[in-house]
């Protein structure tokens, strides 16, 4: 069977295939969502579901304090299930050199209008009791939030169907380019548009596409409520993060709405398997009991990996690809596509529709990309 006639078909219905859908059936294109599994299924039903503004870089700071206000006014209409809560981030420091560090991030954000907070050792202490003794203090970020990604991606599947979009699952894309989409199963999907929104797999979509594997380990425990109140992240975390070749850990810890602790975090390159790997599991498990100590008498019910997308400049692919009009990315997210799938969607539909986006579009272009490694 052939479908013809959208105006944008989007493949991959992780959180941001799934933005996408909502962002172009509200303008009112015709849109098809399709997926070889199922809505929120890839990376997105393996992260953490942190929404956060980071300060890698001005570029990155834009997308993700843009999109976490998207989050904000989209909260009234988030079902329960969404789990979405405003926890706030304690970026904790361990020593004073991190704390230079808190005091930094604590100007850049406030001049760029987010609230923070710095906190000494003792606040520290008594906001989060269950932290180990001597931490010197810590940065509060009062509007990063926490969600359950799938079914954020689920909700907002249902609200492009709601406008017309059409869901395709169990269709595993083989070929795009020049409006059609082909399927292994033989059949074809035509659309003005074709946005490759495959998260890690994306290169595997587009030949050129220049996107990295990057694995990561997550833990969730029984449930403890209050445990741990906010989203605590340790300052070195940044530097892991950074990191664009080795294996890395950091101290990352997030409560959920049940009072179940989601414990990460990993960072692998070349790790292909989804299996867990004991190894990089203890150091991410030791990392954090060396910030919270009482981690070790929790009962973890579940371990699993999942892969997020890296690209070389750590910003995300928004927009037009090279050398045929009807292709678009919106990938390369790293562990920040759950925090940036709104504004993606809200960037992407902006180029496409011509209208004025709320922050400058360019340092997510592919054509950067290209530009920097000399293809067409
Ligand atoms: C351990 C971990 C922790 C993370 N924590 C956070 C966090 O706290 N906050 C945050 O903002 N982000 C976090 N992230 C990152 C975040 O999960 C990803 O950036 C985000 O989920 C990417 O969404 P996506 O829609 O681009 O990709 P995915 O969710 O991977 O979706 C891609 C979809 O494409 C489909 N697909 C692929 N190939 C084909 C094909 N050939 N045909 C049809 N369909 C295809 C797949 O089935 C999949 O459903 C984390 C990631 C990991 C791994």
């Amino acid at each position: 069977m052939n479908d013809a006639g959208y105006d944008v078909v989007i493949v991959g219905a992780g959180i941001v295939g799934a933005a996408c859908a909502e962002e172009f059936a509200r303008r009112g294109m015709r849109v098809a969502i399709v997926d070889r599994d199922f809505v929120g299924g890839g990376a997105t039903a393996a992260g953490m579901g942190h929404i956060v503004v980071m300060d890698d870089s001005e570029a990155q700071f834009a997308l993700t304090r843009y999109s976490q206000c998207l989050w904000q006014s989209l909260r009234a209409d988030l079902p329960d299930e969404v789990e979405y809560e405003q926890r706030g981030t304690i970026w904790v420091a361990a020593d004073e050199d991190e704390m230079a560090e808190v005091r930094r991030k604590h100007q850049y954000y406030r001049t760029r209008g987010v609230p923070t907070e710095v906190l000494g050792a003792v606040e520290l202490k008594k906001l989060e009791p269950n932290l180990r003794e001597g931490m010197v203090g810590g940065l509060l970020v009062p509007e990063d939030a926490v969600l359950y990604p799938p079914c954020a991606a689920g909700f907002l599947v249902e609200k492009a169907q709601q406008q017309g979009a059409r869901l395709r699952l169990g269709k595993v894309m083989i070929q795009a380019g020049r409006g059609v989409v082909g399927f292994s199963d033989g059949s074809k999907i035509t659309a003005g548009l074709i946005v490759n929104a495959g998260g890690a797999w994306a290169a595997e979509l587009m030949p050129g596409v220049e996107i990295k594997k990057r694995k990561g380990h997550l833990v969730i425990t029984d449930r403890y409520p209050g445990f741990l109140r906010h989203q605590l992240v340790e300052l070195g975390y940044l530097k892991s993060a950074h990191s664009l070749s080795s294996d890395s850990v950091a101290f990352n810890v997030q409560p959920r709405k049940t009072g179940q602790v989601l414990i990460g975090s990993s960072r692998q390159y070349g790790a292909e398997h989804t299996g867990v790997d004991h190894d990089i599991l203890n150091r991410m498990l030791s990392r954090a009991e060396q910030y919270m100590p009482g981690i070790r008498n929790l009962a973890a019910i579940r371990t699993w990996t999942g892969f997020r997308a890296a690209t070389r400049d750590k910003l995300p692919l928004i927009g037009p690809w090279a050398g045929d009009s009807s292709l678009f990315l919106a990938t390369g997210h790293e562990g920040l596509g759950i925090t940036t799938s709104l504004a993606t969607a809200r960037l992407l539909v902006d180029q496409v529709t011509g209208a004025r986006p709320e922050i400058p579009i360019e340092p997510y272009l592919p054509l950067r990309a290209n530009q920097e490694h000399g293809h067409a």
